[in-house]
């Protein structure tokens, strides 16, 4: 048997709720985390991060950022670093997520200063990546994908202090996903490219996440394949119950 990679389901909020409904949804979310057979993550807007790591409590429901800057501090306007984060209570922060990437220009070169600065923060990174509609029509989805992981993952990268999540871009947000063969293929094809170039114990131990329109209805298909440890949720993850279900769908990985 493989290595047993405990299944981490992470919930992006992104720019969604206000205050009174974050400190609710957390509560909801603490109140039914007990047993769960994954790791839980709630990545809420930054201005919330303290009312809901307050509501999280000692749930051991871990917190993240959604964004960092790639710098330690100075003159970025707007910007929230890494190290405001951790201060925050926050143990992770996704990075190179497709909308960051799309409507804040962030290339690959950026993702990878900001998952060092995650890294050096004492954070874990979790970098996204993922093919555009026209790319995956264009039959590159496995070329996109690897060049994205090529320049996106700093030489800090280890399996305790990243966690990488294949997000397709057409499947965000769509109520679209790609068949479960296709997910396999390509975490089998992303577990082998990051074996060659971060080591056979990373490929081996690194969690692969699948995001992208997963629900309670489909996540039992797409938690069961091999190379899946995990979902990266959107829009599933402002329902408390919806977002749990995913959870629990996750327990079938536990004698992986
Ligand atoms: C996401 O944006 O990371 C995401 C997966 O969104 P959704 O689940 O809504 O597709």
């Amino acid at each position: 048997m493989g290595t047993i990679r405990r299944p981490l389901v992470a919930g992006n909020w992104k720019m969604n709720g206000g205050l009174e409904g974050a400190a609710a949804l957390a509560r909801d979310i603490a109140a039914g985390s007990s047993d769960l057979p994954c790791d839980l993550l709630v990545c809420p807007p930054a201005v919330y991060l303290n009312v809901v790591a307050g509501a999280l409590a000692d749930a051991g429901v871990a917190l993240g950022g959604q964004d960092c800057h790639g710098d330690e501090g100075g003159a970025h306007t707007g910007d929230i670093s890494a190290g405001m984060l951790a201060d925050c209570g926050c143990g992770f922060v996704i990075v190179g997520h497709s909308e960051r990437r799309a409507d804040h220009g962030e290339d690959d070169a950026k993702v990878r200063l900001k998952a060092t600065a995650a890294h050096r923060a004492g954070l874990t990174a979790l970098i996204c990546v993922g093919e555009t509609g026209a790319e995956r029509d264009a039959g590159r989805a496995q070329e996109v994908v690897a060049s994205q992981l090529g320049g996106s993952l700093p030489d800090t990268t280890g399996s305790a202090n990243t966690v990488i999540a294949y997000e397709p871009v057409w499947a965000i947000g769509t109520g679209r996903t790609p068949t479960p063969q296709e997910v396999q293929a390509i975490h089998h094809r992303m577990r082998a490219l990051v074996s060659q170039s971060h080591g056979a114990a990373f490929g081996d131990q690194v969690r692969l996440l699948y995001g992208g329109s997963v629900n309670p209805g489909n996540a039992t298909a797409l938690m069961a394949l091999a190379d899946v440890d995990g979902a990266l949720v959107g829009g599933a993850s402002l329902k408390a119950s919806d977002f749990l279900a995913i959870a629990n769908n996750t327990g079938h990985f536990k004698n992986k």
